[in-house]
């Protein structure tokens, strides 16, 4: 059997190796987070991480206002105290 040409279909194996945001602009779906305000304590870490600008403050809760605008760099994950944030991608 002869071997198939690679297609962008195969790269999700090796996302590590192009960068989160070259990646994602170029092959996968957009991501957008997501807020679980049962967990959140308004803490702020995610306005203040994001690079994007994506959370906008109202009250005591943040709301991510303009998740179109995330380059899923996985800050607000990883900076949340409470894990009240996801990146889905629906
Ligand atoms: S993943 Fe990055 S760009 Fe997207 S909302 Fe979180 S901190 Fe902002
Ligand atoms: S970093 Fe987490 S706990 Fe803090 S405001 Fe944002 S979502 Fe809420």
């Amino acid at each position: 059997m002869e071997p198939q040409a690679c297609t962008p279909k195969c790269l999700p194996v090796r996302r590590q190796d192009y960068g989160t945001q070259a990646w994602s602009s170029a092959w996968a779906d957009k991501m957008y987070p997501r807020v679980d305000y049962e967990k959140c304590s308004g803490c702020k870490n995610c306005v203040e991480v994001c690079p994007g600008e994506v959370y906008r403050i109202e009250g005591d809760r943040c709301y991510p206002s303009h998740a179109e605008d995330c380059i899923e760099c996985w800050a607000c994950v990883e900076q949340c105290p409470t894990q009240s944030i996801q990146l889905i991608d629906d």
